[in-house]
């Protein structure tokens, strides 16, 4: 079976890989970049495997599984194959992985290591993840390997935001760039690596993922679905009060964020389900099938009460827009809870508007 059945999509990556060592054209450094989550790092891997085999066949991007150098690869003890990255829960790439601690400075790390002779008729493979996480003086101890790569070494750095990588680092490295994959496949990851218990929260899962499964994993947690659905039954109201739905919102929103940050990335989440609740209101309106999918029922409820309203259209859009400003101030780091308890209040004011008109007394 071939290493790479289990990864989905970059089919044009491949192909350039395996025209370029077939053409003994490949270059000593390689910038993956793409969104997280969509295959970087284990399309990164199974090229390192590939290019660490001894004994390839017709397509050198499949390994024989049976070499002295695939052997060890497999059990995780390929003394070619290197991986350096951020550890989970860190936001910045220790230094110390690079150039070693500080009492054993360029004795340890992944500058010294490459410079080491590999196997003989192998060559060294190296996987930087997070490249996108290192410091200035990260970046600036890595370079000189990044400059002059000892012979037979291939750099393969890792990242998902090209902006924040020094000019330096990105001229030094060829670009492979990365898409998000399709709703389909994120799906198909869900259910085959057992991250989901049934079909329909793979697809609620990936349809919202925007092509990446490390999204869809977020979207999964069990608090925030609930977040979700507290939500919908709220907006779904005639008249709900905006700071009190916001005020519960925050409660869950403190449970599931350990920092700032997170509960940031947690609250464009609310908003985003905000966007979500209005625009499938709008498909159901035009009634347009946004998917196979079938409408929560709360959006259902919303929508049909709107049909009924000569202002539908004017309260739908006003109400996404309002959602999309309040997300844009998130990102420009107006609190959360600021942003949240103005866009419901906001919310509950045009929903308001949009009860059906009494009859004239
Ligand atoms: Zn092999």
């Amino acid at each position: 079976m071939s290493i790479w059945s289990s990864l989905r999509g970059h089919d044009e990556q491949r192909d350039m890989f395996r025209r370029t060592i077939e053409r003994r054209r490949l270059s000593q450094a390689y910038l993956f970049v793409g969104p997280a989550g969509v295959g970087k790092h284990q399309f990164a891997r199974r090229l390192a495997h590939a290019l660490l085999c001894l004994r390839r066949g017709e397509d050198p991007l499949e390994p024989c599984g049976q070499c002295a150098g695939c052997k060890p690869f497999l059990a995780g003890a390929n003394p070619d194959f290197l991986y350096v990255g951020c550890p989970e829960g860190k936001r910045e790439f220790p230094i110390a992985q690079l150039v070693g601690p500080e009492e054993r400075r360029g004795k340890e790390g992944l500058c010294h290591d490459i410079s080491l002779a590999p196997l003989p008729g192998s060559r060294k493979v190296a996987i930087v993840d997070d490249a996108d996480t290192m410091n200035e003086s990260s970046a600036n101890a890595f370079l000189k390997t990044l400059e002059e790569p000892p012979d037979r070494a291939i750099l393969l750095l890792i990242a998902s935001n090209l902006d924040a990588l020094l000019p330096t680092i990105r001229s030094r490295c060829q670009l492979v760039r990365f898409s998000p994959l399709t709703t389909e496949d994120v799906q198909a990851l869900l259910l085959e690596q057992d991250l989901v218990q049934s079909m329909e929260d793979a697809r609620f899962a990936a349809e919202l993922s925007e092509g990446s499964l490390f999204t869809a994993r977020q979207l999964i947690e069990p608090e925030l679905r609930k977040l979700r659905t507290l939500l919908f039954a709220q907006l779904a109201k005639t008249d709900f009060s905006g700071l009190g739905l916001s005020k519960q919102l925050q409660e869950g929103l403190s449970e599931i964020s350990s920092d700032t940050a997170e509960q940031r990335r947690n609250g464009q989440w609310l908003i985003r389900f905000a966007v979500e609740f209005f625009r499938t209101a709008l498909w159901q309106l035009q009634a347009v099938e946004s998917s196979s999918a079938p409408t929560d029922p709360e959006i259902a409820k919303f929508a049909k009460r709107l049909s009924e309203q000569s202002n539908a259209w004017e309260l739908l859009g006003a109400s996404i827009d309002r959602a999309v400003d309040a997300s844009l101030n998130i990102d420009s780091n107006v609190p959360v809870a600021l942003s949240l308890d103005s866009l419901f209040d906001d919310l509950a004011r045009l929903s308001r508007r949009s009860q059906p008109t009494r009859s004239p007394v």
